[in-house]
């Protein structure tokens, strides 16, 4: 369990600012999700948290180790982050276990490990042997998850993870990842569009708008004092 700390962050595409000034800190084990409209820079935050984007400005830092700072930049695979994609992004020419073991260093390819993770997020052991388009989207989601969990990162990452899911689907596998989150005890940040998503996380929350973040707290505290009317009519709020 480690504490992912933003200070200060800033990213541009070309003049376009998309980030400012974003600070935010997920205290360890805990979630976070993070809430905005379409286009407000969520997906960008977490590809500068994952390592895939180089921040402008500010500050990223994982417990005690300073991932990006002015001048100073790890890797994306040295950062001890998992990333779940929308659409899973699993390999599609690979079985559930093949793509699970993808996940894991090559050095640390433990049999066991496939079968924990799989448990973990309560995928049926009898769909190891299948391809993805063999499965339904919320189990190729919960795959996804646990091939991200699979390293034992100290961070999870998630984008919009369940909003491709059909309504009864999507219930149910939100809360199939949040036990294995829960069960696992790692850091979460979830992005979504979602108000009910974010409120049903079952953590913190944070509002983003234009690029910054404008409020986080308890979920009660942001639906019952939002700070403005825009984010009120975002949260469908009464103000
Ligand atoms: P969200 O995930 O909240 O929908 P994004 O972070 O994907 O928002 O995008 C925020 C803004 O940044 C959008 O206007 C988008 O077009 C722009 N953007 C995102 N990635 C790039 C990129 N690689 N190059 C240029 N503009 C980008
Ligand atoms: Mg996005």
């Amino acid at each position: 369990m480690t504490t992912l700390a933003l200070s200060g962050v800033a990213k541009s595409f070309g003049r376009v600012p998309v980030l400012r000034d974003v600070s935010l800190t997920v205290p360890a084990g805990t979630r976070m999700a993070v809430v905005g409209a379409s286009g407000s820079g969520k997906s960008t935050l977490l590809r500068l948290i994952a390592g895939f984007e180089h921040a402008d400005e500010g500050e990223i830092r994982l417990g005690d180790s300073m991932l990006t700072a002015p001048g100073r930049f790890v890797a994306a695979h040295r950062r001890g982050i998992g990333y779940v994609a929308q659409d899973g992004a699993l390999f599609p020419h690979l079985t559930v276990e093949q793509n699970l073991r993808f996940g894991l260093p090559r050095r640390r390819r433990d049999p066991a490990r496939v079968q924990e993770v799989m448990e973990l997020a309560s995928l049926d052991p009898a769909l190891a042997g299948r391809y993805p388009h063999q499965l339904s989207g919320g189990q190729q989601q919960r795959v996804a998850l646990a091939r991200a969990l699979a390293p034992r990162p100290a961070v999870i990452l998630l984008d919009e993870p369940f909003s491709a899911l059909d309504t009864g689907l999507r219930e149910q596998t939100r809360q199939a990842v949040i036990d294995a989150l829960e069960a696992s005890g790692v850091t979460t940040v979830l992005v979504t569009h979602d108000h009910d998503e974010a409120l049903s996380f079952g953590g913190q929350i944070a509002v983003i708008a234009g690029g910054r973040l404008v409020q986080s707290g308890p979920p009660a505290a942001v639906f019952d004092n939002p700070v403005s009317t825009e984010i009120a009519a975002f949260l469908g709020a009464a103000i």
